[in-house]
């Protein structure tokens, strides 16, 4: 099977310096494309900034292999700074991996407001930024790749995470949005749900489980989706270890009342179970896909409720 290759193209990776960022600048310089590899330092919890080290390190190891990056420290909030980088160094930009990550679990009742504003302008406005910021120059040439960096726990919901959870998921609604402005001018954005073994997961997951969960196991998938080949657009996969899903809505068939007076909360309560029957269900992929007229149409015909 032939390789699939980067040559030419240009790849911004944030939160490069250790864990999946910084085996995906590995892995996309080692391909043929020229690197930013951004990283601002600082702790698992955003304390404390400026430590340069961790990107630094990762440039000089991609060119003593041959490839080609540069480091930028910007904090990702600062996306135009970080996209700068790329247009500086390199002219352009193609790809960006919007992978920054830090965490400050608490359970809701003890989360401040600065824990909630942190995580919600580090995951959300950051990965928004740094969109934005390359944006331009995907509509110019009419070429672009995103992934936004979701999490099990905004699909799921997970104890001690509100903020982060709330984060996540609203980075899968960016990429749907994403996905239908870009479409057109080959512009694809898709969500990943990863596990693996870093900084952030290291005392989440016990060892035995940990030593199963390379982050270079999430770079197939990441890189595929980068590709010029790839038409997949506005996904979300969940993946670890060698595991690939994607994920869908599903929507229940549904209750039809009649909708007036008579539709009151006792309505609700006796039909609950049937309002939850998944059987079947339809998987909507668009806000287009629900058939209000017949909906009205069928709600007419019905006597009181
Ligand atoms: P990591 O802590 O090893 O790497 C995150 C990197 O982001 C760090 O090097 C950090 O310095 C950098 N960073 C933090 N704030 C930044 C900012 N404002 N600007 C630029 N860089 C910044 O964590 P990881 O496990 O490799 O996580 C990568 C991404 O994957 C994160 O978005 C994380 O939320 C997500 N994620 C990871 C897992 C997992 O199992 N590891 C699970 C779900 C989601």
């Amino acid at each position: 099977m032939s390789q699939l290759r980067f040559d030419g193209r240009v790849v911004v990776v944030t939160g490069a310096g250790g864990g999946l960022g910084k085996v995906y600048a590995q892995f996309f310089a080692s391909r043929g494309a020229s690197v930013v590899v951004n990283d601002l330092g600082g702790s698992r919890t955003g304390d404390g900034t400026g430590n340069h080290k961790a990107a630094d390190i990762v440039v000089n190891e991609i060119i003593a292999a041959g490839g080609k990056a540069v480091a930028n420290f910007d904090s990702v909030e600062d996306g135009d700074k970080i996209i700068a980088t790329a247009i500086k160094a390199f002219g352009r930009v193609d790809i960006v991996i919007n992978n920054a990550g830090i965490l400050r679990d608490k359970s809701f009742s003890r989360m401040t407001d600065e824990d909630w504003d942190l995580i919600q302008k580090m995951h959300f406005r950051g990965s928004c930024k740094v969109a934005k910021a390359a944006w331009e120059h995907f509509q110019k040439q009419g070429y672009g790749r995103i992934i936004n960096t979701s999490s099990a726990a905004g699909i799921y919901g997970n104890f001690g995470q509100a903020n982060y959870s709330a984060a996540k998921l609203a980075l899968h609604g960016f990429t749907q949005t994403l996905a239908r402005e870009g479409a057109k001018k080959n512009i694809h954005c898709n969500s990943i749900a990863p596990i693996a073994a870093s900084r952030m997961t290291e005392t989440v997951f016990p060892p035995e489980l940990l030593a199963h969960l390379n982050p270079s196991f999430i770079v197939p998938v990441v890189a595929y989706l980068c590709h010029e080949s790839c038409e997949e657009n506005g996904s979300l996969f969940e993946l670890g270890a060698g595991f690939v899903s994607k994920l869908r809505w599903e929507r229940s068939k549904g209750v039809v009342f009649k909708a007036d007076s008579t539709f009151t909360p006792g309505c609700v309560s006796k039909q609950i179970a049937k309002i939850g029957d998944y059987t079947d269900a339809q998987y909507p992929t668009s806000i287009a896909e629900v058939d209000w007229v017949g909906l009205l149409e069928e709600a007419k015909s019905l006597k009181a409720n």
